[in-house]
C-alpha cells in the first residue's frame, strides 16, 4: 500500500511538475501523463485536486468536458475528470477525451 501512495512531499512536486505541464492549450489526461511522467491516473488525481484549490488562487483549471463522437452529446454536468465509458444517449463508446487547459 505504501507503494502506491509516496510521501506527501513527492505529491507535492509531482503536482506542481503537472501544473508547470497545463497551459491554455486543452490536453488530454494521457497526453498530460506522458508530458509529466505521471500514470494517466495520477494526472486525474492531480487534476482533481488542482480543480478545487486553483480557485482560490485566481487561476482556474478549465475542463473541456468529453463528447459522443457519434450523437455529439456532451458530458456537461459529469463532475469526474475520467473518460467516460459510454453515451447515456446512443450508448456508443466513440467518445472524446476531457481536455484540460489553464485560464
Ligand atoms: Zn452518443
Amino acid at each position: 500500500m505504501s507503494d502506491r501512495h509516496p510521501p506527501p512531499e513527492r505529491r507535492q512536486s509531482d503536482r506542481v511538475r503537472l501544473l508547470q505541464c497545463l497551459s491554455a492549450e486543452p490536453l488530454a489526461a494521457r497526453d498530460l501523463s506522458q508530458t509529466a511522467g505521471l500514470s494517466e491516473r495520477d494526472v486525474i488525481e492531480h487534476l482533481q485536486h488542482l480543480h478545487k484549490t486553483l480557485k482560490t488562487q485566481q487561476r482556474c483549471l478549465v475542463v473541456k468536458p468529453a463528447a459522443c463522437l457519434d450523437c455529439q452529446f456532451v458530458f456537461h454536468k459529469r463532475t469526474r475528470l475520467t473518460r467516460p465509458g459510454k453515451c447515456p444517449v446512443c450508448r456508443s463508446t466513440h467518445l472524446s477525451e476531457p481536455r484540460f487547459s489553464l485560464a
